[in-house]
């Protein structure tokens, strides 16, 4: 079973020995993902990487794979190698992680960073978080949906990633984990849950700058078209099913077989 390898993984490793780059071994082996944000808005994949390196030997806080709009960088290897190393990206005090996996996070779990900001397409870079994360469940045999725990869920007294990275692209933590499945069952060629077209035609007044998605009612299809507020738009039908954005899932399809969201329009 291949998986659709949609991205480019860049390795830029840390040199080794280091503090943040220890060398080590994960011992188990990979049980299970990590999913953080990186805390400070604007800093880019690449920005995080060197910063690491530079910093290598200052402190030990490190995490494998680094993604933006633009690249997914892997810093500690984990995917890019034949052998995966640990990052030190969770507290070892802390008990969840041995409570849901058996393991220290350090020990057996990749961690993922999401970028994000003002100056970083978010609809990219989360289509990019999410399809690593999805690789990583395909190459160590984890299952998508029970496999990945957000940093905050492990330390909640001094974490809130990735809820705050995701919260500025107007996205929740449930959203994601429920993204990474159906991005691992579309990548591994399971087919994901089919729409339910009802034809109507007409038209609405767009509310807010509208985004129309190249052929799925999703925010992770391409953006084709971008209309502004007070124009009109006109449909052919709907689906009830699909991404729910704001609790809201019914999007409308254009005769080019486009989608936009209904939130968007009166
Ligand atoms: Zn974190």
């Amino acid at each position: 079973m291949p998986f659709n390898e949609k991205y480019t993984i860049t390795p830029a490793y840390l040199t080794t020995p280091s503090k943040r780059r220890s060398g080590q071994i994960m011992s188990p082996g990979v049980k299970f993902i990590v999913a953080h944000d990186t805390g400070n808005p604007r800093s880019t994949a690449r920005g995080n990487r060197n910063y690491y390196e530079n910093s290598r030997d200052d402190m030990s806080a490190s995490a494998h794979i680094f993604v933006d709009d633009k690249e997914i960088i892997e810093c500690i290897p984990a995917l890019t190698a034949n052998k995966q190393e640990k990052a030190w990206h969770v507290l070892y005090g802390v008990p969840t992680d041995n409570q849901l996996f058996g393991y220290n996070a350090n020990d057996a779990a990749i961690g993922v960073e999401y970028c994000y900001g003002d100056n970083i397409n978010a609809d990219e870079s989360y289509r990019k978080y999410i399809w690593v994360i999805a690789k990583i469940c395909f190459t160590y045999g984890l299952d998508p949906s029970k496999s990945i725990v957000g940093h905050c869920f492990l330390d909640p007294r001094r974490k809130t990633d990735p809820v705050t990275g995701l919260l500025q692209s107007r996205r929740t933590y449930d959203q994601l984990l429920k993204d990474i499945v159906i991005e691992y069952n579309e990548c591994t060629g399971v087919v994901a849950s089919q729409y339910t077209f009802i034809s109507l035609q007409g038209s609405g007044k767009v509310q807010h700058r509208l985004n129309v998605r190249k052929g799925a009612p999703t925010t992770k299809a391409d953006v084709v078209q971008i209309i502004s507020p007070g124009l009109s738009i006109s449909y052919i039908g709907y689906v009830t099913n699909g991404e729910t954005v704001n609790g809201n899932a019914k999007w409308y399809m254009d005769a080019a077989g486009n989608y936009f969201w209904s939130g968007a329009v009166e």
